[in-house]
């Protein structure tokens, strides 16, 4: 049997290039067939693969002393070279709602947020593709924060598992019909190979088991990456952020509109929807700010746009701006959502109003700045 260390296992194991957190591999983002080769390059039989992609995903551990099913020298060998827990939860909010925001801290000490909003129905995770956030649309208060660095595919998994193991239990079975969004801080676009890395493992049925078909993912409108997600083979759900229907009001709101305006915008997505399965549509995000973005003309400017482009398996999410102190912006008056979704609607485009979750603890659309929220009740700690 090859000594073992850490050191040793990143000279067998190509993929520990991406995945090494500080001193251990983090194998949260490994793959069955990843694990495979790890175990066997340590000199374990190759079952052991699975045995421990399924205490990691579907038993939801995070800690190889509880995978008793493994022998114990084995575990401490694991132990030695590899973690499962490189995030710690370091608050935790509770919405009047039910909503919770789960703040969460890297190794390195960068924060991540993670919201679960509950429904009668179905319960969706709202996870961050990024530290921070690179983009500076002006009405989001994580732009804020700036980019303060990509999230690796095993950090994105970690999330979800934290808050599955708090909202279910540990060890308890994922409900059918948990959904996730890739909604929360960062751009997923732009961490691209780990968020597909991520969402891959999530998929799996001996691991989390969710299913592209309950993911979404949403983007600002990187442009040449709606052609490569359009080209995936089991690619989730699409939403494109598109908050104005004219390219100078656009690039005022959101910035990323001068390296790819509307036009551009609007060719990938009518690219995109020739990419749909039976069935499927996908979204445009519009975030409706009082006086600037909202008014009869807007909304007619917009049902023309997707007129003009001939999208018709598209559903308009209209989301209520979330205000912050440090935002310069109002929400929209509520007979105003009214008439704008009415506008939209009358021109054959279906539109929904989002209803806000979690508003009293910042965990609602565009309010994640990794702050801590003093007065609120914040529940014991996680870990
Ligand atoms: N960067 C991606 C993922 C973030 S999703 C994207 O832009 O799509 C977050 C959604 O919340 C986006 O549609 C964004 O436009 C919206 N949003 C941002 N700030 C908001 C605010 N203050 N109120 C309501 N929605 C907001």
């Amino acid at each position: 049997m090859t000594a073992m260390n850490s050191a040793n296992v990143r000279l067998t194991v190509p993929y520990a290039k991406i995945e090494i957190m500080s001193e251990k591999l983090h194998i949260t983002a490994y793959s069955q067939s990843e694990l495979a080769d790890l175990v066997t390059g340590i000199g374990e039989p190759k079952y052991r693969a699975k045995q421990i992609f399924k205490g990691l995903h579907e038993r939801r551990l995070r800690d190889f002393e509880e995978m008793t099913d493994l022998p114990k020298a084995f575990r401490e060998k694991l132990e030695l070279a590899a973690t499962a827990s490189t995030l710690s939860v370091e608050s935790r909010y509770v919405s009047e709602d039910g909503t919770r925001r789960f703040l969460m801290k890297t190794h390195d000490n960068f924060p991540v947020e993670t919201v679960f909003i509950p429904t009668e129905n179905r319960d969706t995770i709202c996870f961050s593709s990024q530290s921070g956030c690179p983009l500076k649309c002006d009405f989001c208060l994580t732009a804020k924060l700036g980019l303060l660095r990509n999230l690796t595919a095993g950090e994105i998994v970690e999330q979800v598992i934290i808050v599955l193991n708090d909202v279910y239990g540990v060890g308890r079975e994922t409900p059918h019909g948990t959904n996730l969004v890739a909604m929360g801080a960062g751009e997923p676009f732009m961490n691209f190979e780990n968020l597909i890395k991520a969402l891959g493992i999530m998929s799996e049925e001996e691991g989390l088991f969710i299913v592209p078909n309950r993911v979404t993912v949403s983007t600002v409108g990187i442009v040449p990456k709606i052609y490569e997600f359009a080209a995936l083979d089991k690619r989730p759900h699409l939403a494109i952020s598109l908050s104005a229907p004219n390219d100078e009001l656009r690039s005022r709101l959101m910035p990323v509109n001068k390296r790819w305006n509307i036009d551009e915008l609007m060719t990938a997505a009518k690219a995109f929807e020739r990419s749909l399965r039976r069935g499927e549509r996908f979204t445009f995000e519009y975030v409706l700010l009082g006086g600037v973005n909202d008014s009869d003309a807007h909304a007619l400017e917009l049902a023309d746009l997707l007129n003009k482009y001939e999208l018709n398996r598209v559903k308009i999410n209209l989301i209520p701006h979330n205000a912050a102190e440090q935002l310069d912006y109002h929400p929209p008056e509520p007979e105003q959502v009214d008439r704008f979704k009415a506008i939209l609607e009358s021109r054959g485009v279906s539109a929904y109003v989002r209803r806000p979750r979690g508003r009293d603890i910042y965990a609602a659309c565009g309010q994640l700045a990794a702050k801590e929220t003093p007065n609120l009740m914040q529940l014991a700690s996680v870990n």
